[in-house]
């Protein structure tokens, strides 16, 4: 049996992140994925948007990762040539009780740490964005967007620069503890058993899956996981908008929003339907919510104008009852185990908290 001193299992945008961290920690590293290339799951699936930390609740791992992550992300893609844009968003009231939400909106993102909102009266926002139809507006200058994609070649380009070593179409199916680490067993193209000291369990969905091989592991840290999915539309005609547009936050989700891709080009979603198997087709009736939604804030949207796009599904740990969830990242002082951290729940800000959130993970593993 070979054995390696960390595992990664999974190469997603969080599994990656990680793998540089501690391949760059001067760690030996193999990177698992069971799909064939890196990203192919919910971090090729999402809005690309580098959140601000506006609405997570204060003293969450969430808020915390966000705000951390966001400002390391802008960094990294500077440094790095990552396509990327502080293109901005506008937070957008459209009734007088909307309006009276705003405030609280402000306070709750000041709390943790996101300062530079400002509230916008309805002219204000015309004179930023003339098309939309408001009664006043959050302005948020530090949300932008990024190429999620080229975001992920970089940090595989600096882990396999570090040292790492990436198997495809290599699944994680087991693990087992032993006296001296932990015994991994792999399936796929190649099956073979993998020794290691130190096992991340960053496979998104299936994280809580690999958990429960373990027989060590504490059931009740191992979450049951939901599935949230998101359809996005694009949109036939040129929007005619240079920031992101986000309602009043519905309960659930953020609403159906306007994001921009690096070329410009506008899509809108994502909704929000708990499901029970990966299906990700979009279904076209799905529309029929949208354009009411959308034309709360943007009356011009033109009949016909929304084409089905692509959906991405959250990696839900609470039931749909449950108003919000936060990251659960856990080391062996939480379940017990040596050598193995487990990540659950890391949907969105995920993809703008992965460098946060790799640091933590890196601290959780130097501490043994
Ligand atoms: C609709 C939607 C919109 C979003 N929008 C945003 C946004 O705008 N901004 C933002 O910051 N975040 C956003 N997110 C969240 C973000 O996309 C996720 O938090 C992030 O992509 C999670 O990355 P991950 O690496 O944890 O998971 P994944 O990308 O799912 O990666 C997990 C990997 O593990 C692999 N794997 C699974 N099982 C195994 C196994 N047994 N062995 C080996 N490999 C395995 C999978 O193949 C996959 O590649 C959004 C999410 C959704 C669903």
């Amino acid at each position: 049996m070979d054995h390696v001193e960390c595992v990664v299992a999974g190469a997603g945008v969080v599994g990656l992140a990680i793998a540089r961290q501690l391949a760059d920690a001067g760690r030996e590293v193999v990177v698992l994925e069971r799909e064939g290339e890196i990203g192919t799951v919910t971090s090729s699936r999402n809005s690309e948007v580098i959140h601000a930390g506006i609405y997570y609740p204060r003293g969450s791992l969430m808020a915390r990762f966000c705000v951390e992550g966001r400002k390391q992300l802008y960094r990294y893609c500077a440094e790095r040539g990552v396509p990327h844009n502080a293109c901005g968003k506008l937070i957008v009231a459209t009734t007088a009780t909307e309006t009276e939400q705003l405030a609280a909106i402000a306070a709750r993102a000041a709390n943790n740490g996101v300062d530079d909102l400002r509230q916008l009266s309805a002219d204000e926002t015309r004179a930023l964005e003339p098309a939309l139809a408001c009664t006043g507006a959050l302005l948020s200058p530090s949300t932008g967007i990024i190429d999620s994609h080229a975001y992920m070649l970089a940090l595989r380009g600096d882990a396999e620069s570090a040292g790492a070593a990436f198997a495809f179409h290599a699944p994680l199916q087991n693990v087992a503890v032993t006296g001296h680490g932990l015994t991994l067993t792999v399936g796929g193209e190649t099956p073979m058993a993998l020794g290691c000291k130190l096992l991340i369990n960053a496979a998104g969905h299936d994280a809580p899956a690999i958990a429960r091989t373990i027989a060590q592991m504490p059931a009740e840290r191992v979450p049951t996981p939901y599935r949230a999915k998101g359809s996005y539309f694009s949109c036939a005609v040129r929007a005619p908008f240079s920031r992101l547009i986000y309602p009043v936050p519905v309960a659930g989700g953020l609403g159906v929003h306007l994001t921009l891709d690096m070329g410009g080009a506008a899509r809108f979603g994502p909704d929000v339907e708990w499901v029970d198997r990966f299906d990700y087709a979009v279904d076209p009736q799905r529309a029929a919510q949208f354009y009411p939604a959308i034309r709360k804030y943007w009356p011009a949207l033109p009949d016909g104008a929304l084409i089905p796009a692509y959906s991405g599904i959250r990696p839900k740990i609470v039931p749909p009852e449950v108003a919000s969830q936060d990251f659960v990242i856990e080391g062996p002082a939480d379940h017990g185990i040596a050598g193995l951290i487990n990540l659950f729940g890391i949907e969105s800000p995920g993809l703008t908290s992965s460098l946060a959130i790799a640091e933590h993970v890196a601290a959780l593993a130097a501490a043994g």
